[in-house]
């Protein structure tokens, strides 16, 4: 079949998540394109969900399939901790309002095959999708690069983009073409890059008593965890992790027997993961289940001349923070899919914030466990502020307009800011410093004059400011931190004096 003389055509590899993504994109661009996918349907029930996020929902509204996904959800509002005994972990975490304050757009969970599904209505030409196209082989032609399926079929394009998840054939073939030029060390650790800590089995119930639409619940205890997202019609889209004795090393990761799933889940059916309701509950109402390894991998070479790389093919991230699909939209699929050097800079801090709260769900070690414990349940809005961060650079197509709802939140998508953006804590320091002098300043004033702490004790023990007018509440809790509320009050008081 010959490359397309009207211009440029991309031959995508792999119709999940971004290769259906980049099948959108390219339609309302003057790229031609052809999508080959090995399996023989479009969206198989895998068993598994997808947590979408501010940063996906932007782009799938501007290519049209926003408002079919959002008909099938319900925003995850709160999140309530617990450890496996049931025992609640301090407040539950306001999440979805507030992302959707802030975007426009809330984080919400559904089956994944529904979002194929949505992504495959959406592209105009299905005979630009073929089904049952194993790709075996890529070859780089004189001016053109050539793939060959294994039903004997060839496709010629000007560039190919694998699409093709983990275990790519398009990254395999990139390997081999590029070995000549490429340093042996360089190839060594593109080869050796796929590793796994942790195992994870997945799955959907139909509703369960208590859980209601819109929550979420998370289970700590050490090596293990537990999150459970209630969508649409209390729909229970959930995640058991377990930490392998070592960490496993590509081929050794194993591929997982329904039996094999069905003995993990035994382990987990006594934990709780909400108020009076157990895993055994969610267990028993599952529609869908599998066991996986949860790999993990950084690539390092994402493009070389005819063949790009992108989503899981390339950046490969355990799933507790739900973003490896929303990355292979957003961190990839803008203009800048070739350029790696604008990439790399947002993914590596979202992939290592990513596998962290793998590690952290799962008491990884002291640390892991007085964040859980402590720090977590005073800092109330940290879970939404760092996904917020996050967002907040999200990617768009550049050559097609935004829609009103992206511009409907509280706060600007801006690309300057968010992962790999930040200030050096150096830089951070000196900008604060005239601040704090000032504040040394202040206080060393108030406590040299006049002022005592003893004039504010008839304001605590009133807990009113009384004046002329009328009378307002002292307040005297910030952080929850009882040194620090100490000696804020004190000088909320005086201020509000
Ligand atoms: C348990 C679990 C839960 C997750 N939850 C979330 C979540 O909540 N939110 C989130 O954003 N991400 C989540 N992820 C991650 C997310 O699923 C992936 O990051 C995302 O699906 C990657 O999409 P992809 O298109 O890059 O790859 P894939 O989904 O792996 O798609 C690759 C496609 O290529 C095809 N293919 C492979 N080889 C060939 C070949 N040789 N020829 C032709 N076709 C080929 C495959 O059949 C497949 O259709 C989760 C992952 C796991 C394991």
């Amino acid at each position: 079949m010959p490359s397309s003389d009207k211009g440029l055509r991309v031959i995508i590899v792999g119709g999940g998540i971004a290769g259906l993504t980049l099948a959108n994109i390219l339609q309302y661009s003057n790229i031609d394109f052809l999508l080959l996918e090995r399996r023989d349907v479009i969206d198989p029930q895998i068993g598994a969900s997808i947590g979408i996020m501010p940063n996906e929902n932007r782009i799938l509204d501007q290519l049209g399939c926003f408002d079919a996904i959002d008909e099938l959800v319900e925003t995850i509002d709160a999140v309530s901790e617990h450890w496996a005994d049931g025992q609640k972990i301090g407040p539950s975490k306001e999440l979805g309002a507030q992302v959707e304050r802030s975007f426009g757009y809330g984080f919400c969970f559904l089956d994944r095959r529904a979002v194929w599904k949505i992504l495959y209505d959406h592209i105009h030409d299905k005979s630009k999708v073929l089904l049952n196209k194993h790709v075996a082989r890529v070859e780089n032609a004189k001016d053109s690069v050539i793939v060959h399926t294994k039903d004997g079929e060839s496709y010629h394009g000007d560039l190919v983009v694998g699409c093709d998840g983990i275990r790519s054939k398009v990254r395999e073939e990139r390997w081999r073409i590029a070995a000549p030029r490429l340093p042996q060390a360089v190839l060594e650790r593109e080869r050796n890059a796929i590793t796994a800590e942790y195992r994870c089995l997945f799955g959907i119930s139909n509703a369960v008593e208590s859980f209601a639409e819109g929550e979420g619940y998370n289970t700590y205890t050490k090596d293990r965890s537990i999150m459970s997202n209630v969508g649409k019609g209390g729909r229970v889209y959930w995640f058991c992790f377990e930490k392998y004795p070592r960490r496993l090393q590509n081929d050794e990761i194993p591929r997982y027997s329904d039996e094999e799933a069905v003995a993990f889940a035994e382990k987990f059916v006594h934990y709780a993961v909400g108020p009076q309701v157990k895993f055994r509950d969610l267990w028993e109402q599952r529609q869908t289940y599998a066991l996986v390894g949860l790999e993990e991998a950084a690539f390092e070479i994402w493009s070389d001349e005819r063949i790009a790389l992108v989503g899981d093919c390339v950046h490969k991230m355990t799933p507790n923070a739900g973003q490896g699909g929303n990355a292979a939209i957003d961190y990839t699929l803008s203009r800048k899919c070739c350029h790696q050097a604008k990439r790399t800079p947002r993914i590596k801090p979202i992939m290592k914030s990513a596998n962290y709260a793998t590690r952290m769900q799962a008491l990884k070690g002291p640390r892991e466990v007085a964040l859980i414990k402590y720090v977590q349940p005073v800092l109330k809005d940290s879970f939404a502020n760092s996904m917020r961060h996050n967002f907040v650079s999200a990617e768009r197509v550049n050559f097609l307009p935004l829609t009103q709802r992206s511009a409907s939140g509280t706060t600007t998508f801006n690309p300057s800011q968010g992962p790999g953006q930040e200030e050096s804590k150096a830089t951070r320091a000196l900008k604060a410093l005239p601040i704090f002098l000032l504040f040394t300043l202040t206080i060393s004033t108030i406590l040299k004059g006049d002022i005592s702490l003893a004039m504010f004790k008839p304001f605590f023990e009133s807990g009113k400011i009384i004046w002329d007018g009328g009378s307002v509440a002292v307040m005297s809790k910030f952080y929850g931190i009882k040194v620090v509320d100490m000696i804020f009050a004190p000088m909320v008081v005086a201020f509000a004096q």
